[in-house]
């Protein structure tokens, strides 16, 4: 169906942070299929396990134990602190685990209309209670009626929060991404988290985090909130987790954890032995190849030198991120910069209309970091001159 405009390119291999297209054309991929492809393309580990794994057991459903699912599920549950997992296929159906698994905690404590404080440029999803949830009009538009149970307010703004918390006696959680991807790669204050986790205790709300675009290393650590001294209740995946190969994750802990019965929910493809072979090499090779640590640094190098060639160019707003998830923000649209930087063989991105949003691959090099920042910064240079 005609539901993208896409780009007059097609890839037809890659390997690392390098893809080729049909014609056998080189590009500089700064975008990893939108902060999926963490291990770079096809990386010789994964795509080992992928067909080891396709030899040996695809799918079976979840009408029986799955050896790889309850392995992919330790492995997370001890990585970030929480107790037990949901599997599915992407991360819109990871949030709308959240969500129902929200409403029903509300409709165990006698809350008959559970509502979820949600933020504004936010994005959670295109299916109807994630597009509900998503504070961008654009995914909205032309699909209401849109689901009840969602009261919104600012990002980054704890007044707003407390505010509804003095109104709304039907709050049941707070759905937010610790750092927001699509909405222009917004970084909220210190202590954001800590502070929502404070509110959300004090009300009996669950803090629910969607970490689809920032988790799995990204942030420069497992989990963007292990950047604050804090525990979600529950934590949505998808995106990096597992390279490629479509899987989502919603995780859950304490109270939380104890609110889905047999029943309640489920997914025919989640979790099945090929996705979580690729979630669980994936886990491995980040670990192995110490990528937190390398995302982490590479991103500071990445804003610093971004910050130093840019530093007198006046149509600059801002450079902002972290880890590896950036955004250059510009004080006018520049849509057309993707197309530009596609003419000379750079894959980026431009979301918000005016922010420059990089997504490299985890395994990106120096060399190659600095390369993509060159590229980028003459890109907008020339941007502003014409
Ligand atoms: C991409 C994204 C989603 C939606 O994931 P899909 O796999 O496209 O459904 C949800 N939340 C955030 C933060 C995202 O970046």
């Amino acid at each position: 169906m005609n539901t993208y405009s896409r780009l007059p390119v097609s890839f037809v291999k890659g390997e690392g942070v390098w893809l080729w297209d049909n014609q056998g054309q080189r590009y500089l991929d700064a975008l990893a299929g939108i902060a999926v492809c963490g291990l770079g393309h096809c990386h010789p580990k994964l795509t080992k396990a992928l067909c080891e794994q396709a030899k040996r057991l695809i799918h079976t459903s979840n009408l029986y134990g799955i050896d790889n699912q309850e392995q992919l599920a330790t492995r997370l549950a001890t990585l970030s602190n929480m107790d037990n997992v949901f599997f599915c296929n992407s991360g819109a159906e990871a949030n709308e685990t959240a969500i129902k698994l929200a409403r029903l905690y509300g409709h165990n404590n006698g809350i008959d209309l559970p509502t979820i404080i949600v933020m504004e440029r936010s994005f959670h999803g295109r299916t109807m209670a994630t597009l509900t949830a998503s504070g961008n009009r654009r995914v909205q538009a032309g699909f209401e009626p849109l689901l009840t149970g969602f009261v919104r307010v600012p990002y980054n703004n704890l007044e707003a929060v407390t505010q509804v918390a003095v109104n709304n006696k039907n709050v049941v959680a707070i759905l937010v991404e610790p750092y927001q991807g699509e909405g222009g790669v917004n970084i909220p204050q210190a202590h954001y988290l800590q502070d929502l986790r404070k509110i959300c205790d004090q009300h009996g709300w669950l803090l629910m985090l969607d970490e689809v675009q920032c988790g799995i290393g990204r942030s420069g650590k497992w989990f963007a909130f292990q950047h604050s001294d804090i525990i979600p209740d529950v934590m949505t995946l998808a995106k990096g987790l597992g390279s490629g190969v479509a899987i989502g994750a919603c995780l859950a802990s304490g109270i939380a954890a104890e609110v889905f019965k047999p029943g309640n929910h489920a997914s025919t493809f989640g979790g099945n032995p090929l996705a979580c072979a690729a979630a669980l090499t994936t886990l491995d090779v980040i670990a192995e190849d110490n990528l937190i640590e390398h995302a982490m640094n590479l991103g500071n190098l990445i804003r610093d030198r971004l910050k130093k060639q840019l530093a007198d160019e006046a149509g600059v707003v801002q450079i902002r991120g972290q880890g590896l998830m950036m955004g250059i923000e510009l004080s006018i649209p520049c849509g057309e910069l993707v197309k530009k930087a596609l003419e000379k063989k750079l894959l980026i991105n431009v979301t918000s209309d005016r922010v420059v949003r990089l997504l490299p691959a985890l395994v990106m090099q120096q060399s190659e970091a600095e390369q993509m920042v060159d590229a980028v910064c003459l890109l907008i240079k020339e941007f502003f001159s014409d």
